[in-house]
């Protein structure tokens, strides 16, 4: 948008409705600002002098997607230790800046961040949200509260003091609770937590135990909802995600062997799953997979079968599923969400509407902003792809930005066809 008065047009589009699933024909939308004023039958409409028009007939026109799980700030190789020997800590600023572009690029107008080092995503936050790049928005969750058992990472001491920071060990009910103050202090909008230990972190990092005690898990999600956050926590096992989900924790992140029992729990709770099958497909393509240590091998070839069954024994139970990848682990790029929205209906069984409706309106509720996002109606920011083919027809299309004409966030075009044309004025 140019002056301050002129309105941004998304005119004669086929609106995908998030909450009906149903699509909206030849409808438009008025955006003045960063909002949505003004949602109709393009028949309706009345043109105002000083509107700027996008012609968006016979196209598909989305809510802004939303990813619930990154790393912007974590390598995607398989040699973390030969990158982090190589990279300053000033410049992993810039490449998450990068990582954060490729997901704006990519339709994903809201990324979650599931922990980086201290610092550094509030910050990159913050400078997204002053204009001065184009970015996603991004809801963050600073450095996690982790427990000894999730770090134990195969490598120098170095990679192991770094686990240390991005998962800081805590203990007892008020050392989780100063941790939990501590990140609202540094701007975090969420916790982020981990109850079992990772694929990646070596045989000594189990999956099958829970790593808190219950009282610390309540302790967190207590001290998070009275500071006005929720909680994610990093689950693999099903001791972990269990208790995870007593606690009332918010959301699941991977719930790789979750058993019926457990969802019907989280059904009843109210939790929701973020599967990010892109991360265990990462770790199990070939490049990738010979250059992990052995029994790390045996461990993601474990995971990764089980984990494609607990989903769907999720999504059949009707969890609550959004759409995440864990971009930043080994082989799982920014920038490549639309895959994981194809995963969701050729491996867990989503019809396309549900997927799209788990990377927009599921995925808001997920990350907290179904107030601000997620839905494309009036008083809504305007968060909105346009899309030149119909991805309810052939989900492929998400997996090409090309396929995008428009991405907008904030009322602001910032993307066409895949490469970003907005600067800071
Ligand atoms: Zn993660």
């Amino acid at each position: 948008m140019g002056k301050n008065d002129e309105r941004l047009i998304v005119k004669n589009g086929n609106v995908f409705d998030s909450l009906t699933g149903k699509i909206k024909k030849n409808t438009t939308i008025a955006i003045s600002g960063k909002q949505i004023v003004w949602v109709g039958a393009n028949d309706s409409f009345e043109k105002e002098k000083n509107d700027q028009v996008i012609k968006a007939d016979g196209k598909t026109v989305l809510p802004g997607l939303v990813e619930s799980h990154v790393h912007l700030a974590s390598t995607c190789s398989a040699q973390s230790e030969r990158v982090h020997l190589r990279t300053k800590t000033a410049m992993w600023h810039y490449i998450a800046l990068n990582n954060a572009q490729k997901h704006l690029a990519s339709g994903f107008t809201c990324v979650r961040d599931c922990g980086a080092m201290p610092g550094w995503i509030p910050s990159l936050r913050r400078i997204i949200d002053m204009g001065i790049f184009a970015g996603p928005r991004l809801v963050v969750s600073d450095n996690g509260i982790g427990q000894w058992g999730n770090q134990e990472a195969i490598g120098p001491d170095y990679m192991l003091d770094y686990y240390q920071k991005v998962g800081e060990v805590l203990t007892g009910v008020d050392g989780i609770k100063h941790a939990v103050r501590e990140r609202k202090r540094a701007g975090a909008d969420f916790i982020k937590t981990l109850t079992t230990g990772g694929v990646l972190h070596g045989m000594d990092s189990k999956l099958g135990m829970s790593l808190f005690l219950d009282e610390e898990l309540e302790a967190m999600v207590e001290e998070a909802e009275r500071l006005g956050m929720h909680v994610a926590c990093h689950a693999h096992g099903l001791e972990g995600i269990r208790s995870a989900v007593k606690a009332g924790i918010h959301t699941i992140e991977h719930g790789s062997f979750l058993d019926e029992e457990t969802a019907d729990l989280m059904v009843k709770k109210g939790t929701f799953l973020v599967p990010t099958q892109m991360a265990l497909a990462g770790l199990l393509s070939a490049d990738i997979l010979q250059q992990l240590p052995p029994e790390v091998q045996i461990k993601t070839k474990n995971t990764g079968k089980r984990s494609r069954e607990a989903h769907k024994i999720a999504y059949e139970k009707g969890v609550k599923i959004a759409v995440g990848t864990d971009a930043g682990t080994p082989g799982n790029f920014h920038g490549t969400t639309g895959t994981e929205i194809k995963f969701m209906v050729e491996n867990v069984g989503m019809t396309p509407v549900e997927a799209l409706q788990a990377a927009t309106i599921v995925g808001a509720k997920c990350v907290h902003l179904d107030d601000k996002i997620g839905v494309i109606e009036k008083g809504k920011i305007a968060d909105i792809v346009i899309s030149n083919k119909n991805p309810l027809e052939d989900i492929t299309v998400v997996e090409n930005p090309k396929n995008f004409s428009h991405v907008i966030k904030d009322g602001k075009i910032m993307v066409e066809k895949g490469v970003i044309t907005y600067f800071s004025p």
